[in-house]
């Protein structure tokens, strides 16, 4: 049975019985990195992302920096120096590059590193700058390499060549550019170059956040979506967002729609758990490919230790993805381990997969 169409999420989402309700969302398969990444850029998105300093909650020491650095600049009446956030995909990179530009009272232009193929682009973009206004670069890593290049003389100097006209008339004009602000984000550090690295001269790392700081986020989010919280339920979804706000805002607003449904609007325990449930989210918050690689090292490799580039094999990624993106969170939580030998899978992550461990592996956690 299908009722009327639910009116203010616009995502195709219909009220109905609430077996038919889950079955939907089962069939829908819930991924949480799938869902993050969706969330990314609608409307609620806009809303919920912080815009100034004081609502940024959490990367106390990275923030605590910044501070110092933005009000310096400012002071002296100049750009700031230029940025460079690493990290996993949203922890707030994107965030503060807005914050850093609303904090230094100008503009900010945004791209990416896969988008800007031809040094043109890039040289349209410079060149519409204003005075320290910020140039945010996300993805800075997959910049190509005459892309990048060109990059240097307009963040070492603030100035970059033009070759205008074509043929036998092609000639190159120095353009100064106004000074500014690049704000390069990547989860994947590793593969910048040092020349490009060595230009940006705030650098600075984002760390996953612990659930009581996702608490604050969540319930920060829910009180701007009107929606009536109980601190346990926000506690919950925090515990359940792989240490990650974007998944928290993503979580918040598929049980928001539990919540509508199911209850009388308000966020229970009971509600999130259900809706959890529903979703199938995992106790830990991991997603699929967190559950894949420790699948893999326990069932392919009998608990590791196995090299990553095999296990990056096994898996179907990139080494390099494998070890920026996935594996710091699940060493992090306690169900991996990088040994001189490769990756080992933690007694905590057989009992994460319900898995016994057979005799005789396991050496390092053993005795
Ligand atoms: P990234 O660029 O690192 O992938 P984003 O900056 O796009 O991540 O952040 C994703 C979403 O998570 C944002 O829209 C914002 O609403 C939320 N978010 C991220 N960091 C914070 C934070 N520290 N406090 C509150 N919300 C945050």
């Amino acid at each position: 049975m299908v009722g009327e169409e639910s009116p203010d999420h616009g995502r195709g989402f219909f009220v109905c019985a609430g077996a038919t309700f889950v079955k939907m969302l089962h069939d829908d398969e819930f991924d949480v990195r799938r869902e993050a990444e969706q969330a990314s850029d609608g409307d609620l998105d806009r809303v919920l992302r912080p815009a100034r300093f004081e609502d940024f909650t959490g990367q106390r020491a990275a923030m605590d920096n910044l501070r110092v650095f933005v009000k310096a600049a400012r002071q002296r009446g100049e750009a700031l120096d230029h940025v460079l956030l690493h990290g996993p995909p949203g922890l707030g990179k994107t965030t503060l590059a807005n914050i850093v530009a609303n904090e230094m009272g100008v503009a900010i232009r945004t791209t990416s590193g896969p988008v800007l193929d031809k040094p043109g682009d890039l040289a349209g973009l410079l060149t519409s700058l204003e005075e320290n206004d910020v140039l945010f670069i996300d993805e800075i890593h997959r910049l190509s390499p005459v892309v990048e290049e060109y990059l240097y003389s307009a963040m070492e100097d603030y100035r970059i060549d033009l070759v205008i006209d074509t043929g036998p008339n092609a000639r190159t004009v120095q353009i100064d550019l106004h000074p500014f602000t690049l704000v390069g984000a990547t989860t994947r550090s590793g593969l910048l170059t040092a020349p490009l690295r060595a230009r940006f001269g705030i650098n600075l790392r984002l760390h996953y956040y612990d659930a009581q700081t996702l608490t604050d986020i969540v319930e920060r989010s829910s009180g701007i979506l009107n929606l009536d919280i109980e601190h346990a339920a926000a506690f919950e979804i925090a515990s359940r967002s792989r240490g990650t706000p974007r998944i928290s805002n993503a979580l918040l607003r598929r049980i928001r729609d539990f919540a509508q449904v199911k209850g009388d609007g308000r966020v229970t325990p009971e509600v999130t758990a259900y809706a959890l449930d529903a979703l199938q989210v995992d106790t830990l918050g991991l997603d699929d490919m967190d559950n894949r690689i420790l699948t893999a090292i326990i069932d392919k490799f009998g608990g590791g230790p196995v090299g990553a580039n095999t296990l990056a094999t096994a898996i179907g990624e990139n080494a390099g993805t494998l070890e920026e993106v996935y594996e710091p969170y699940l060493i992090q939580e306690g169900l991996l381990v990088r040994t001189p030998r490769g990756r080992q899978a933690t007694p905590q992550a057989y009992e994460h997969l319900g898995r016994t461990r057979a005799a005789g592996s396991g050496s390092l956690f053993d005795g």
